[in-house]
This record gives structure tokens, sequence and C-alpha cells, in this order.
């Protein structure tokens, strides 16, 4: 069977999360996001967590080589056989043409792009209402999805803001997308493989709606 390589493109805070989670439950490919394997590395201390951790914490974007090398071990894993949904990846134009060179390698290529745009302001502010529990992972939003306990997750850990979701590191993980991951929108139009939406309040349209009409573009193909 043809192997289906997803590629989920789209500024932080977008929704690329809870789209890449919905397309992993309908097609059963294996979930790549670049940022929770990174996170996970900084964690457990691993010399990659180390050479990480500096660029995230302020925002920035970690070194293409570091990255590129972590998600060629990650397609060779047999979970990845069928295919792959890459939520954060590519985030620059080179890992775009590695991404390529990889998987042309295997007689394989991007098949879809999804980009979801939502405005900036509205990235600000979920951002700054997001608590992530430091023992289990869950998320809660203080606005819309609050915990029960102030400052405590249902299984009892301690909410913390993430150092990159806060306000002024925000702003700068914003503007890096807009230099250096915005002309990936471009890349894949004109690979002729993207499937372009706009999402959130403003525009009054959630990731699953966008979802299930992105899934109407791949059967399209
Ligand atoms: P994310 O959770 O996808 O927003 O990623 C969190 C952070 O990890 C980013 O702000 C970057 O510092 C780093 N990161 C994740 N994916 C990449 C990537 N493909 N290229 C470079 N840095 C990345």
């Amino acid at each position: 069977m043809e192997r289906t390589i997803m590629v989920l493109i789209g500024a932080p805070g977008s929704g690329k999360g809870t789209a890449s989670k919905r397309l992993k439950k309908d097609l059963g490919l294996l979930h790549v996001s670049t940022g929770d394997v990174l996170r996970e590395n900084v964690k457990n201390g691993t010399e990659l967590g180390l050479k990480a951790k500096s660029y995230m914490d302020a925002g920035g974007l970690v070194p293409d080589e570091v990255i590129i090398g972590m998600v060629k071990e990650l397609l060779e894993l047999p979970e990845a056989s069928k295919g792959v949904i890459f939520d954060g990846f590519p985030r620059t134009i080179s890992q775009a043409e590695a991404l390529d060179t990889m998987l042309a390698e295997k007689g394989v290529e991007v098949t879809a792009a999804l980009n979801i745009e939502v405005p900036f302001e509205e990235i600000e502010k979920r951002m700054a209402n997001r608590r992530t529990c430091s023992s289990c992972g869950s998320i809660y939003s203080l606005d819309f999805n609050p915990p029960t306990v102030e400052g405590k997750c249902d299984c009892n850990g301690d909410l913390i803001q993430r150092e990159d979701e806060k306000p002024e590191v925000v702003k700068g993980r914003l503007a890096t997308y807009k230099a250096q991951s915005a002309p990936l929108v471009d890349y894949y139009g004109n690979a002729g493989n993207l499937y372009q939406d706009s999402a959130g309040d403003i525009v009054g349209k959630t990731t699953h709606q966008v979802v299930d009409e992105f899934q109407e573009f791949l059967k399209s193909k």
C-alpha cells in the first residue's frame, strides 16, 4: 500500500495538535509532533534535549540539522510504515526540501499539506489562557475548559504555564513563524498538494470542521 504522508503547517496555537489527533484516529497513521518529541527529550535531559532547550525557551527554531536527523530516525519506525502525520514539521523551506529527499529515497511523496490559518490576536489570547499539567500533560483553558480546582489538574498534578506560552515568548514564536514557516504555504501550494483553510472564533469555524473538509479534499485527490 502507498504510504500516506501528511504535513500540518500553521502557526503555533492554530490547532495543528487537535487536527493531528483527529486525523490519526480517522486514518490510523503515526502522529509525529516534533515539538512533543523535543519536549520529551528536554524532560528526560537527553543530549538532544540539551541542544534544543535554549532555542525552545526563547521561542526560536531548533537548528535544521538537529530536526532533520531526528525525523530521519522517526521515519524508520515500524509504526511509520503505513504513513505519518507531521505536526509542526517542516518549519523551514530547508526542512521541507530535506523531507522531500528522505521520502524520495523511499519512493514516496508528501500526500497533502494542511494549513490552518488563525488570526494572530486570537492565538495570543488562547496561549495566554492555556495551562498544562506538569504531571500528565493534560491541557486546560482558563476560559472554556477551566480546572475544577484552581491550579490543579484532575490527576492532582500542578498546572503550569509553559515557558514558551508566556505572552512575550508567544509574540516571538509568531514572528518566527511569519519569517521562517509562512513561506511553506507557497512551497506546498506550488507543489499542488496544499489544502488551505481558516479557523478560530473570529472566523467562526472549528478545527474539526476544517478537518472534515480536508478529508473531503483527500478523497478527491
Ligand atoms: P511546537 O509545540 O510544535 O510549537 O514546538 C515547540 C518548539 O519546539 C518550537 O517553538 C521550536 O523551538 C521547537 N520545534 C518544534 N518543531 C520544530 C521544527 N520542525 N523545527 C525547528 N524547531 C522546532
